[in-house]
């Protein structure tokens, strides 16, 4: 029997007293206790009727047991679909719906909530699995699998629009996290701070699979607290994080370079980190934080060097393994020009999930995936993201890069970042709208905003709607939510 994804992740670990999990209760779980949960689970699944390449839902608080849920799928070749926890009832409806799963596990504080939706899947708490768990055996014979099955439907964050169902394979998942534990250079000896949500690929497959490949521990955070990240930082080696993190951390005192002595690593990813906030970080640490690319159809595409130079305002180049070319009008750009960035390679998806023609709209028939962000790529490979395809503003017949503006507003005094996006203009078809988050007690000076963009950009790119607000509308994974932007800002210019 093999199973190709879950003997490289979980199977090498059983009977294994080595450190897996370490919760802030104190709580510590080896990973042969989490195996013989997860057994146990496995064992709960088929009895429930599962079976392999039935889908599986999951909307539940982060902790051991959800991931164990996650190994459970594995070793029964179950499909795992995590889900956002902040999805409301009306949106899980649509990924049931759509997923046609079976089973759904949550939190048991939204069973009631839940139960009117559930539609055709059995709906089950968390509390009432764990208990139907219990009397299960603790040997499961693990179900054969192949390098092509599904092993997860990963939905999109749903940032451009309705999310889809990313089909990710055994072999998508198990040889991005082989490129990555190699790449990273992470052993059974490093300790990860995981303070990402479970249910994304940031938290669920870069994080976990790399340590569970490893062999590391992780300090299992619910959720981001700064406090308790502060508090583990001296027994950590690695932190994975989105950019927020980083300047959540930055804006502490307590988090200096003598805290991070024992750390080596400390990886961004899921939004655009500022390259100021890299340069801060390294005057204060002494770390340069290591930025990497990567999405849900994707998993990760490029990342700056472990050994190398770690390029601020860049992601890197290729992983190994993974292919990445810069196209426009067909055929690919000169270095230094932009366009759009394709990847093909092992980790690339099996395509999007009842969706055959917005598969074939993305993913060529020679395995080359439109990804929709636009970059451009250095002489020596470093790839620059200039921004999602979505969000480039087209003024009066020209392409404006919203973040070729955002970088001259969030150099000028007191800003502390800003979103350029389109709002409908009668005479040019869009005109670029700018908000402006001040540093905290900082007053800015719209007409120096102004003046910056007269000096350092070409008329039609200036925006021509200034607004100072408090805080960038962001989704869990610290994405900013330009389409809520853009319907806010709609009205601008009518
Ligand atoms: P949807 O596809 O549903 O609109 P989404 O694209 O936000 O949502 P994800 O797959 O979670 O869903 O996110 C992938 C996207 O995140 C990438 O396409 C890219 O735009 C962005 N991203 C990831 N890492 C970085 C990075 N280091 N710098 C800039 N953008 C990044
Ligand atoms: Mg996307």
């Amino acid at each position: 029997m093999t199973n190709p994804l879950y003997d490289a992740l979980f199977g090498r670990h059983h009977g294994a007293e080595t450190r897996f999990l370490e919760t802030p209760d104190g709580a510590v779980w080896s990973h042969d206790r989490f195996l013989t949960l997860a057994a146990r689970y496995a064992n709960a699944l088929t009895t429930l009727g599962l079976r392999a390449g039935d889908r599986l839902v999951l909307q539940a608080a982060k902790s051991p047991q959800a991931l164990a849920v996650y190994a459970a799928c594995v070793r029964a070749g179950i499909v795992f679909l995590p889900l956002n926890t902040g999805y409301t009832p009306d949106e899980v409806a649509y990924f049931l719906g759509d997923s046609g799963a079976r089973l759904m596990l949550c939190d048991d504080a939204a069973r009631a909530r839940l139960a009117p939706i559930a539609g055709d899947a059995t709906l089950m708490g968390m509390d009432a699995f764990d208990a139907a768990a219990a009397g299960q055996s603790a040997a499961f014979e693990t179900v054969a699998r192949g390098p092509d099955d599904l092993a997860a439907l990963l939905y999109t964050s749903g940032t451009t629009g309705r999310s889809k169902g990313a089909m990710l394979s055994q072999h998508n998942l198990l040889s991005n996290a082989e490129t990555l534990v190699a790449a990273w250079r992470f052993t059974a000896e490093d300790v990860l701070i995981h303070a990402l949500p479970i249910f994304h690929t940031h938290g669920l497959f870069v994080a976990s699979n790399v340590m569970l490949l490893s062999g590391g521990a992780m300090l299992f955070h619910p959720k981001f607290d700064r406090d308790q990240i502060i508090a583990d930082l001296p027994r950590a080696t690695s932190l994975m994080g989105v950019p927020t993190f980083y300047t959540r951390l930055l804006d502490d005192p307590r988090f200096t370079a003598d805290l991070v002595a024992g750390m080596r690593l400390f990886t961004s990813g899921s939004a655009p980190l500022l390259a100021e906030t890299h340069r801060q970080f390294e005057a204060r640490t002494g770390h340069r934080i290591l930025e990497r690319y990567g999405m849900t159809e994707t998993n990760m595409t490029t990342s700056n060097p472990y050994d190398g130079e770690r390029r601020a305002g860049t992601v890197g180049p290729p992983l190994p393994g993974v292919e990445v070319r810069i196209m426009a009008d067909g055929a690919e750009v000169a270095a230094g020009e932009i366009g759009v960035i394709e990847v093909r390679g092992p980790n690339v998806f099996q395509g999007y999930w009842q969706m055959p023609e917005k598969t074939a709209e993305e993913l060529r028939p020679d395995g080359w995936f439109i990804t929709g962000d636009l970059a451009l790529m250095d002489p020596d490979g470093y790839v620059q993201i200039v921004g999602r395809g979505k969000d480039l503003i087209i003024s009066g017949g020209f392409n404006i890069y919203p973040k070729e503006v955002e970088d001259v507003l969030d150099a000028q005094p007191g800003v502390l970042e800003s979103a350029v996006i389109g709002a409908p203009h009668p005479d040019f078809g869009e005109s670029p709208v700018a908000l402006i988050v001040p540093e905290q007690g900082a007053v800015v000076d719209l007409d120096t905003l102004r003046g910056a963009c007269r000096e350092k950009l070409a008329a039609f790119k200036q925006p021509r709607h200034i607004a100072l607000i408090d805080a960038l509308p962001r989704n869990t994974m610290g994405k900013v939510q330009k389409a809520a932007l853009r319907a806010e800002y709609a009205g601008v210019f009518r």
